[in-house]
Formats: structure tokens, sequence, C-alpha cells
């Protein structure tokens, strides 16, 4: 385990793909689903985006030979978007091959607005042939409620967020008030036209927003989900199920744990206090 991991363990389940599992399992006996993230991204050396599809091609086998309530995230710049766009395919029909032969769903995470289109046109590409995929929509981008429209219109699965990555005030919402409305209305098109929508957040006002949406319109709880980063208000994790709700907790584990790290950091102070409070307590 590398020196500083401490830092990151909160966030991270491990450095491991074991050490994954073991916190997969952990959470399946509660009553969360999980999806399994192995840390990566900006991969500009094909030796390393194709050492990701062959951990990847392994965890499908762990998902389904231990019977896990666990689906697989992956972004697009991990499996090579950033070296060339046909290979990148190449690398993920690969993964959605195996995946759709155990009947696993792929997410793909959605990254900084220079790969969203790239995604998106990939995910498109493949989506004939591989209903076991959907995407991330981002609701601070001003792009958004057209591109649900159109994902809508093919009976996509689609996790809405707000977005983390820094954006220009000519793409992207910049205030939270502005973001959280979008994030609403883009929730209201997903309840009543999309398929399965995740609503990936851990913002009270939002979750309370989509459930009263969710009762207005009569959507069934088991019709959609929550999900939630592991180590983010773990015991409302537990709560959300209790009352009823899909709840679903993204797990990242990996050595590249950085950039991932730096993300949760940069959204809420609370996280830089915590572990700051834990490099004192050393
Ligand atoms: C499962 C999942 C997948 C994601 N995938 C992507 C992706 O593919 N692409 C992408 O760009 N982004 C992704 N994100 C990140 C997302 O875009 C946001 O940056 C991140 O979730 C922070 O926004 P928030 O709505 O959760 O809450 P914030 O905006 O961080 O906080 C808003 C309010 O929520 C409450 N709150 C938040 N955290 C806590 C806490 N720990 N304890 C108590 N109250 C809290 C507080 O009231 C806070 O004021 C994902 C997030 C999740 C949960």
């Amino acid at each position: 385990m590398s020196r500083l991991f401490f830092l990151a363990r909160r966030f991270v389940a491990g450095e491991s793909l074991e050490a994954a599992v073991d916190v997969v399992r952990s959470l399946n006996d509660a009553g969360l689903d999980v999806t399994l993230n192995m840390l990566g991204e900006g991969t500009l050396e094909r030796e390393k985006a194709e050492d990701a599809v062959r951990q990847y091609l392994v965890m499908l086998d762990l998902i389904r030979e231990g019977a896990l309530q666990a689906n697989i995230s992956v972004k697009l710049t991990h499996l090579g978007l950033d070296i060339d766009e046909a290979y990148c395919t190449d690398n993920l029909s690969r993964i959605l091959e195996a995946a759709k032969e155990r009947d696993i769903f792929i997410r793909l995470d959605m990254e900084g607005s220079p790969h969203t289109q790239r995604t998106l046109d990939i995910f498109y590409t493949l989506y004939d042939r591989y209903r076991n995929a959907g995407v991330v929509i981002q609701a601070m981008l001003l792009r958004s409620p057209h591109d649900i429209f159109v994902l809508n219109k093919i009976g996509a699965r689609v996790r809405l967020c707000k977005g983390s990555y820094r954006e220009s005030s000519e793409l992207a919402l910049q205030r939270m008030p502005n973001i959280r409305g979008a994030f609403l209305s883009i929730a209201e098109q997903l309840l009543k036209d999309g398929r399965f929508p995740a609503f990936a957040t851990h913002d009270d006002y939002l979750i309370e927003g989509v459930t009263r949406n969710a009762e207005r319109l009569e959507v069934p709880r088991d019709q959609f989900e929550f999900q939630m980063l592991y180590g983010l208000r773990p015991g409302f994790q537990k709560e959300m199920r209790a009352r009823g709700f899909r709840m679903r907790i993204y797990v990242p584990f990996g050595t590249e744990w950085m950039p991932y790290f730096y993300r949760r950091l940069r959204e809420r102070k609370e996280n830089v206090w915590f572990v700051l409070r834990n490099l004192v307590r050393r």
C-alpha cells in the first residue's frame, strides 16, 4: 500500500481489487447495491489502457462468480480516449461484450467538457449492440436538457449528477441554486420518460425534490435509484434503504486515487477538515 493512501482511505475502498470486493460484500450485506470503479484517467499509454481492460474483465468474472450486487463504471480516458477514439471504442466493446455475456451493466462516467461529445458519440455507436451500457449527464452543463431528450428517446439508462469538473460560464451553470434547479428539472424529464434513472447526489434538497416528484408522478420506488459515493453519508445511505429506496454506492479502488481524491476535497470543505483531522491524529 502506498505511504499516502491513508489520506484517501475515507473515499477509496483500497488499492487492490481484493480490498474493494470486501467492501462490496459488506455494502451488499447492508442491502446496498454497488458500482465498482477502478481509478485511472487521462491514460496516454496503450499498455496502461490495455491493462485496465484486462482488470475490468477480471472484475466482471469476480462479480458473477461471487454473486455480487454490483455493476461497473469506466472512464473512457482510462481506456484510451485521448490516444485514439477508435482504439478506445474497441477497448470498451471488449468490456461490454464480456459484461453482456454475464448480464452486467456498464456505466460510462462523464468527464470534463472536452470529452462530453466524444463520450456520447462512442456510447451511441455501441448502444445498438450493447443495451447493457448507460451514461452520465451533468446537470450543470447547458447542453444537458437536449442530451437527455435524445437519451430518453432511445431508452438509454442515465445517471444524473451535478458535475464535478470546472467548466466555463459559456458551457455550464456556475451558481448552486441554478445547478440545483437544472438538476430537478432534468430529473423530472427522467422520471417521466427515462428508463430506470439514477440520481447521484448527497444533497438533501435534491433528494427530497426527486422523492416528491416521483410521488407526484406516481413512479414506484423500484423504478429509479439514488446513488452516493463510498464514504459519504454512510448512515444516511442505510436510512434511505430502510425507507424503501434503492441505493447504490459508487466504490472506487486502485492506486491512481489522486485526481478522484482531489475532486472530493474541492467539492466540500468538510472533506478537507476530515483529512486534516486524520493527519493530525496520526
Ligand atoms: C454515485 C456518483 C457518481 C458520480 N459520477 C460523476 C460523473 O460521472 N461525472 C461527474 O462529473 N461527477 C460525478 N459525480 C459527482 C457529482 O457531479 C458531484 O460533484 C458530487 O456528487 C457533489 O455534489 P452533491 O450533489 O453530492 O453535493 P454537494 O454539492 O457537494 O453538496 C450540497 C449539499 O449536500 C449536502 N451534503 C453533501 N455531502 C454531504 C455529506 N458528506 N454529509 C452531509 N451532507 C452532505 C449538504 O447539505 C451540502 O450543502 C458523481 C457523484 C456520485 C454520488
